[in-house]
């Protein structure tokens, strides 16, 4: 039986292992990419794909073992915490080793205005005292807590946004990567004087964050999620995949 690989996916690293797996692979690791499907038209990553929950720890640890999975690297959003827990879970319970793939996060640089908090509602209770335009950057289904504030909003999102949404909003569908020069004129477009963000980190969405400097906007920068304790962490696909090849997956 071959090692068979389950990628968590959601995010371009995922993809970009996928990528990395398909060119180097001969064929002893068999790899399967998983999405939520949370996103209308997703980018898919090369090979095969499933897409949709699992059905909680309980529904994971059945498809680890249904599917013959012996291998699973974690590269879902930094903010999929509940997938991430579900993750470590599972493969503490069936002995599957776990690998997160997680980019870093970003750091500040000279000149950049920004107030670090905890949670998208600390972000929301900070920003009336910010500013009264705000670019929000953190996506589609995280506007609730924005929602009863007397601001004005441009939201950016790959799919239109959820439900509660802001009274004065302005919607607009784009997906990464974005250009500094794109986000410049964006937020002088909408005097935008005040951004909120994910850590998300990575480069496909660091644009806004250059932009923002010279700007003078201000940044609400939502820190990242804690991380399941004693699980190993690689920042890059490229690590990830020297991982899987020198734990002798097949992997070549
Ligand atoms: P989440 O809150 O951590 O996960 C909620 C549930 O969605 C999970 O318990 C699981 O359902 C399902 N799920 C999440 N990721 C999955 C995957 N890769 N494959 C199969 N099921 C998955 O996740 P989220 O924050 O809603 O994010 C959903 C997806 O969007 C993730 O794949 C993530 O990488 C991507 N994403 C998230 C963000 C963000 O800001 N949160 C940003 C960009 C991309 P079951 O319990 O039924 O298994």
């Amino acid at each position: 039986m071959p090692d068979r690989l389950l990628i968590l996916g959601g995010t371009s690293d995922a993809r970009a292992l996928a990528e990395l797996l398909t060119l180097t692979n001969d064929r002893a690791l068999s790899v399967v990419s998983s999405l939520a499907g949370r996103v209308r038209s997703p980018r898919l990553p090369p090979g095969e794909v499933r897409v949709g929950g699992f059905g909680g720890i309980a529904g994971l640890v059945a498809y680890l073992r249904d599917e013959g999975i012996t291998r699973v690297v974690d590269a879902t959003h930094p903010f999929a915490a509940g997938m991430t827990a579900n993750a470590a879970a599972a493969c503490a319970r069936t002995g599957v080793p776990l690998t997160i793939l997680r980019r870093p996060g970003w750091t500040a640089q000279p000149g950049d205005r920004w107030h670090r908090v905890a949670s998208l509602a600390e972000a929301a209770d900070i920003l009336p005292r910010l500013g009264a335009r705000v670019f929000l950057t953190t996506g589609r289904q995280d506007l609730a807590a924005f929602a009863d504030l007397d601001l004005w909003f441009l939201v950016r999102s790959v799919d239109p946004p959820d439900p509660p949404v802001p009274r004065r909003m302005r919607s607009i569908l784009a997906r990464g990567p974005f250009t500094v020069d794109g986000e410049t004129a964006l937020l002088r477009e909408h005097a935008v004087d005040v951004l909120v963000t994910k850590d998300s980190g990575g480069m496909d969405t660091a644009a806004k964050l250059t932009a923002a400097r010279p700007l003078g906007v201000p940044v609400v920068m939502i820190d990242r999620p804690a991380l399941p304790p004693g699980v190993p962490v690689v920042e890059t696909p490229e690590q990830a995949a020297a991982n899987l090849r020198e734990s002798g997956s097949g992997l070549r």
